[in-house]
């Protein structure tokens, strides 16, 4: 018996660390990435549940930068606070070009919403709100002349695809200004530099 307690005691102590801040293991912790943001406009991330554990994503780095936001996870079991309109951030073939003048009728009716995922899961997440009666106003950023850097992070074969902390960025460069949104894309370069450390033989390009 004694030998098990102190095997669990072992264990125990071997544990990996967690930030308690950013919820990673405190070797690959994120803080020092985040640069504050003071937007106007509120932002909800609503994440698919396998981005849940994706240490490239970047939704909680953005919720992090942000005075306002939320990050919550939805699935078809788990259900999150949502109101009756909802606008939403998501290229549908009934979108409209978002625009400033969206601002007032966006942050009176709760605030934008970011969907964090790949093209399919966002299509899935889409799908759930849309079984949950809720009216859904789409907005897109097809105008935007903006060169992502997300394909140094992850492989997409998708055009015109963001980060989920470009996404926002881009969203609230039209919603607040430019100036409030900078420091998330600042926040973005010290993220990718340092997720480029743990992958010292990344094809360059
Ligand atoms: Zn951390």
């Amino acid at each position: 018996m004694t030998s098990i307690n102190q095997n669990k005691a072992q264990k125990s102590t071997l544990k990996r660390p967690y930030c308690d801040v950013c919820a990673r293991p405190q070797k690959t912790c994120i803080c020092h990435c985040v640069t504050p943001v003071s937007n106007q406009t509120p932002i909800h991330i609503i994440q698919h549940p396998d981005e849940t554990k994706q240490a490239k994503g970047t939704a909680k780095l953005a919720s992090l930068c942000l005075s306002s936001s939320t990050l919550s996870v939805l699935s078809e079991s788990k259900s999150v606070a949502l109101s009756e309109v909802m606008h939403v951030l998501f290229p549908a073939p009934n979108a409209n070009e978002l625009s400033e003048n969206d601002r007032e009728e966006i942050t009176a009716q709760g605030g934008l919403h970011i969907l964090d995922g790949t093209w399919r899961q966002a299509n899935q997440l889409i799908r759930l709100l849309e079984s949950r009666s809720i009216d859904i106003v789409f907005h897109t950023l097809s105008t935007i002349d903006y060169q992502s850097r997300y394909r140094q992070l992850r492989k997409t074969k998708k055009q015109g695809a963001f980060s989920t902390i470009e996404a926002i960025y881009l969203a609230l460069s039209v919603l607040d200004s430019a100036d409030v949104a900078e420091p998330l894309i600042e926040s973005f370069n010290q993220f990718l530099e340092f997720q480029n450390q743990f992958q010292p033989n990344r094809e360059q390009n």
